[in-house]
């Protein structure tokens, strides 16, 4: 470790879109001790309030169910899940009416009690630059809050709107973002507390982190989208088998996903100025050897492919582990970061492809070959197919700091 790490590993406050299980993961890999804790929208599902909420919304005959609002700040778009256009197979398509009068572009900052003006222009300028480098395709609200001085109360009664089952969040250090199957027809949404909008020590890291948050509401936007017809599609269907079988997510592995929005947060930061992208590089790269070195001290062989699921991660990071011992946090953040500015300084892939492409082919692919669309999004936007991805990177990982530094331009 080469820079001074107080690492709180904090498991997160749930953010609740709709009483499903989310996934609780927390990013120890960032600078100067700050605790990063995430919710990461997951594919989960729960049957009995899947089913209640369908059976509610086919069966609701109350006026407005199911009807555009309007979108605005704050405001939810639809009271209840929309009727879908049609019905193909397990999808069910929806165009919503964001998307034909344009607020699909709004970005709304909700700013609560304690939050200061330079925490609203750090979101702010996140969201702009954000919406300019890789497009936005839904609303998004931001919900900034501080843990001892937003009234839980007033941000709760706000946001529980957004969710399916009128659930909230706790007043905890969080960051974190979210598009579900349950909510999409209300956009996108997303956490900050004021650790990472209001604490000057940070030196850039709040925008780095606010700018992982977007790209995740970026990522679970795309997975549902088509965009040979512009509309979204849902197969509620697949998104229970997922769960159930603790498969890997439509968007993809969660180090994909984790280190795609932590490699697109530190990419953009940087170009704006608001952090320096070679020290956070190469303090992951410290980072994930580490993980490696000090697995291999207890003959527990670090690769890629144990980071794909939520449920992998949780059972190589715990007692579960077949050495008994937890692996060192958070491989799937630091390695995942890496393997993108591998690919990309192999020649195997491009900023493009990895940061948008990836992302708007992934839906089709997944139609086309469900459970696997993110497999065929890899080989055909990455450059070679997964499994023998994570065969060359786990080599790579291996190699000297020196080599490794070389081969990502580092030095
Ligand atoms: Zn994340």
């Amino acid at each position: 470790m080469t820079f001074n790490k107080t690492y709180l590993i904090f498991l997160m406050s749930i953010l609740l879109v709709f009483c499903c299980s989310k996934e609780n993961e927390s990013n120890s890999t960032d600078k100067e001790s700050n605790t990063i804790n995430e919710v990461v929208q997951t594919d989960d599902s729960d049957n009995s309030t899947t089913s209640s909420s369908e059976s509610s919304n086919e069966s609701n005959n109350s006026a407005g169910a199911g009807i555009y609002l309007g979108t605005k700040c704050n405001e939810i778009s639809y009271s209840t899940i929309p009727k879908p256009d049609y019905i193909e197979g397990d999808y069910s398509y929806y165009t919503y009416g964001w998307q034909l009068d344009g607020s699909d572009q709004n970005s709304c900052v909700n700013a609560y009690n304690g939050v200061n003006a330079e925490g609203i222009s750090l979101v702010e300028a996140v969201l702009s630059d954000a919406k300019e480098k890789l497009g936005q395709i839904l609303p998004v609200n931001t919900w900034i809050f501080h843990t001892q001085m937003t009234e839980l109360d007033n941000i709760c009664s706000d946001y529980s709107a957004f969710t399916d089952d009128s659930s909230c969040f706790e007043l905890r250090p969080t960051a974190a973002a979210t598009v579900t199957q349950y909510v999409l027809h209300n956009g996108g949404n997303f956490l900050l507390s004021e650790g990472f909008w209001g604490d000057p020590e940070q030196n850039g890291a709040g925008y780095k982190v606010a700018y992982h948050e977007y790209f995740h509401i970026h990522q679970n936007s795309h997975k549902f989208y088509f965009d040979a017809t512009e509309n979204f599609g849902i197969n509620m269907t697949q998104f229970r088998k997922v769960d159930q079988n603790e498969d890997v997510n439509l968007v993809g592995p969660i180090w994909l996903e984790e280190g795609g929005a932590e490699f697109a947060g530190v990419w953009y930061s940087s170009l704006k100025g608001w952090v320096d992208y070679k020290q956070y590089w190469t303090d992951y790269l410290d980072e994930a050897r580490s993980v490696i070195a000090d697995a291999a001290s207890r003959g527990d062989i670090v690769s890629l492919k144990d980071y794909e699921t939520r449920y992998s991660i949780e059972k190589v990071e715990s007692s579960e582990n077949s050495t008994g011992t937890p692996r060192e946090f958070a491989y799937a953040y630091s390695a995942g970061g890496l393997a993108h500015i591998y690919l990309i300084k192999k020649g195997l892939s491009s900023l493009n492809n990895l940061m948008i492409e990836y992302y708007k082919g992934v839906a089709e692919l997944e139609r086309k070959n469900v459970g696997e669309g993110y497999k065929y999004a890899f080989e055909k936007y990455f450059g070679m197919p997964l499994d023998a991805f994570y065969t060359e990177f786990d080599d790579f990982m291996l190699k000297s700091r020196a080599e490794q530094l070389s081969i990502l331009e580092l030095n």
